[in-house]
């Protein structure tokens, strides 16, 4: 069969390799004129490396990737440590798969190394997409086209396929952003930091972790605020906003915020959750089904999996049977992504929490919780392998 994949960020790729991997033809389709990732680092939890090693491309990816070996939840005062969750190799062992960090660049090249030049289509913006009961389609800016069995649109946050298809909802703005910065690692090698760190403060927390094999430090330094900020990998904050705004934090918290040269501000939006994600021929697929705030580390993950079941429910299937395959895809996923968006939303508040009783309550959990498991309480998700629920078909 042959399949049109509209967007190449992670998700369109993983849904192109897995689309692939399932035997039909793909034409991927890209506004950009380039595959160049922007932003900076992302963590693959091991329910997104095992796809990526079902799609033949783990080595790739791991070869480019840091491997951390725990995470560290700190408070932000003092930098007290509320407790640590085993992140390597205890994680791979018990997962089947390992914990990765990496450059969101360098984990688009080595998915994009194994799409072949001819399946892309670069500088190609999508403005339509249609379907009848023999086919789908989609339309390019230059008037063109692309005809194929189905089309699936990994068209991200502000998707405009998910417009044409369900109507006019909008991104919401989750009232926090992001400050992030990327620098070398050996720059803050004399702070001691922690492998991976999370620090938790009243309104505002603040990770960081390797990436690029270790080389770069990854800063992530979140907010609360009523100021709608673009979500932009590009926008830059103004010097010195992120030391004001972590004012009172902790003394390796402020000493990377001001070694971190240019800063970079991201609002931070999410999408509310949708009934069905597709219609006949068509579907979404990542964030632009199911966009979700990033305190579970969980948001490009969910698209791997999609992208995974989209493929495995596809396998075997004529042109004939695509309609009732993407209802058994968005079937196996809907309530998985829906759950995570929550999940990741009540992270946040539960981070965010004002200093006093609410915020010790909180400590108190984590430490008794991490007493009695090794893996933080998110691992129940990663432990699930997206392919073994098949009855549900
Ligand atoms: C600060 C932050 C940290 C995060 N950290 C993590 C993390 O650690 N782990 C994790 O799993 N997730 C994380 N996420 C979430 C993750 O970044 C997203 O879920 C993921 O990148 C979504 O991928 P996507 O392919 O669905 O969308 P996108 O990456 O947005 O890709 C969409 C693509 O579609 C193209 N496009 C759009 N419209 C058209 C059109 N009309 N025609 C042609 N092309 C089009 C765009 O140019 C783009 O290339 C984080 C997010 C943020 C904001």
């Amino acid at each position: 069969m042959r399949a049109i994949v509209v967007g190449a960020g992670i998700g369109g790729l993983a849904a192109t390799l897995s689309l692939r991997r399932a035997g039909h033809e793909v034409t991927l389709v890209e506004q950009t004129p380039r595959l160049t990732e922007t932003g900076a680092g992302i963590q693959l939890a091991p329910n997104a490396t095992r796809e990526l090693r079902r799609f033949g491309r783990l080595d790739e990816v791991a070869a480019q990737s840091a491997r951390p070996a725990d995470v560290s939840f700190r408070t932000w005062s003092d930098g007290t440590e509320i407790c640590r969750y085993a992140l390597g190799r205890e994680a791979e062992d018990a997962f089947g798969a390992p914990y990765l960090q990496i450059h969101r660049a360098d984990l688009q090249r080595a998915l994009a190394a194994a799409v072949p030049p001819g399946a892309v289509r670069l500088d190609t913006q999508v403005v339509g997409i249609g379907q009848d009961d023999a086919s789908a389609w989609a339309t390019t800016a230059d008037g063109e086209r692309l005809v194929a069995d189905l089309v699936v649109a990994a068209d991200g946050i502000r998707s405009a396929a998910r417009q044409w298809l369900f109507g006019t909802d909008e991104a919401i703005f989750s009232r926090t952003a992001a400050y992030r910065a990327l620098l070398p690692a050996a720059e803050v090698a004399d702070l001691d930091l922690p492998d991976t760190g999370v620090w938790l403060g009243p309104g505002r927390h603040f990770v960081h972790y390797r990436v690029r094999r270790g080389e770069l430090l990854n800063v992530v330094a979140v907010f609360t605020t009523e100021v709608a900020a673009q979500e932009s990998w590009t926008a830059r904050a103004e010097p010195g906003e992120q030391l004001r705004e972590f004012e009172g934090w902790a003394a390796p918290v402020l000493s990377v915020l001001e070694r971190a040269g240019q800063v970079f501000r991201y609002g931070i939006h999410t999408r509310a959750p949708l009934a069905r994600w597709n219609v006949g021929r068509v579907t979404l697929l990542g964030d632009s089904a199911h966009a979700m705030v990033p305190f579970q580390a969980q948001g490009a993950a969910q698209a791997i999996l999609d992208a995974a079941v989209l493929g495995d429910s596809l396998a075997d299937v004529t042109p004939d049977g695509v309609p009732e395959a993407l209802e058994r895809y968005v079937r196996r996923r809907l309530g998985t992504a829906t759950g995570m968006q929550a999940r990741s939303a009540r992270a946040g508040e539960e981070f965010h929490l004002p200093d006093g009783p609410e915020a010790q309550a909180r400590n108190a959990r984590m430490a008794a919780y991490a007493a009695e498991h090794r893996f933080m309480p998110v691992a129940t998700a990663w432990a699930v392998d997206v392919l073994d629920d098949k009855e549900q078909t």
